[in-house]
């Protein structure tokens, strides 16, 4: 069952108290403002009228993954609520780059020149300029988005020099079968090294040790709205 208003707001209020805990936890200084991490709505495939619960009970940040879905439902729900920042945190094929970028306010899986080509091209079309993530696959595993930790000085050069996008930060989804706690420790080294303020880890299985280690924004699905409906 789809949470409802209630189960929503519970459900935040013990999220927000987890995240508190853990920000007192932390062992590294977050590299951006040092701030409570922005909690990030995972809504993919939840019903709009849950989306719009989070909305009203003070929810501003939302992630979709599928270019698609959110082009369904989004631009019939922003207007009316001009404070959403909506992040793309699924893959980004580079035929839908134009729609991302038109929709979204934040791209968080830019992973290959191709794609960061895409959305600067898109923006210079459309005088828009969603902030962006590099997205790094730590775990090097074969399906997973993302580029390798070897190969992201190049990337992190091509976004600011060639594509001259807006760099914030960098994302991962580190591996299910995983202790994460070491995927989140070579995401901050990483961001340190090139001087990215943001870090975009942390699901409902493992946020606690994101923050711990600099998470500025983590991503939420089940643990905030309940099971996907399938
Ligand atoms: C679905 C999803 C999440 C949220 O996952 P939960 O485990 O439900 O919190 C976070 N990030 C990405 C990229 C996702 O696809």
């Amino acid at each position: 069952m789809p949470h409802t208003e209630n189960t929503v707001a519970t459900a935040l209020a013990g999220l927000r108290q987890e995240m508190l805990k853990a920000v007192a936890d932390r062992k590294v200084t977050p590299l951006g403002p040092t701030r409570t991490p922005v909690l990030i709505g995972a809504s993919k495939s939840q019903p709009k009228d849950v989306l719009e619960a989070a909305i009203r009970l003070g929810l501003e940040h939302f992630g979709e993954n599928r270019v698609q879905e959110a082009a369904a439902r989004w631009p019939g729900l922003k207007p009316a609520h001009p404070g959403v920042t909506l992040h793309l945190i699924g893959p980004l094929q580079s035929n839908k780059a134009k729609e991302a970028v038109a929709l979204f306010d934040v791209i968080q899986t830019v992973d290959r020149e191709k794609i960061a080509e895409a959305i600067a091209n898109a923006s210079e079309q459309q005088q828009r300029k969603p902030a962006v993530f590099i997205q790094v696959n730590t775990g090097e595993e074969a399906q997973k988005g993302g580029i390798t930790p070897q190969m992201l000085e190049g990337l992190v050069r091509y976004c600011r020099e060639q594509a001259t996008l807006p760099l914030v930060g960098l994302m991962c989804i580190p591996p299910l079968a995983e202790n994460p706690a070491p995927h989140f420790a070579l995401m901050y080294k990483l961001a340190r090294e090139h001087g990215l303020p943001e870090l975009s880890m942390g699901m409902s299985g493992d946020f606690p040790a994101a923050i711990r280690f600099g998470a500025t924004y983590i991503r939420i699905g089940t643990k905030l709205f309940g099971p996907r409906p399938a």
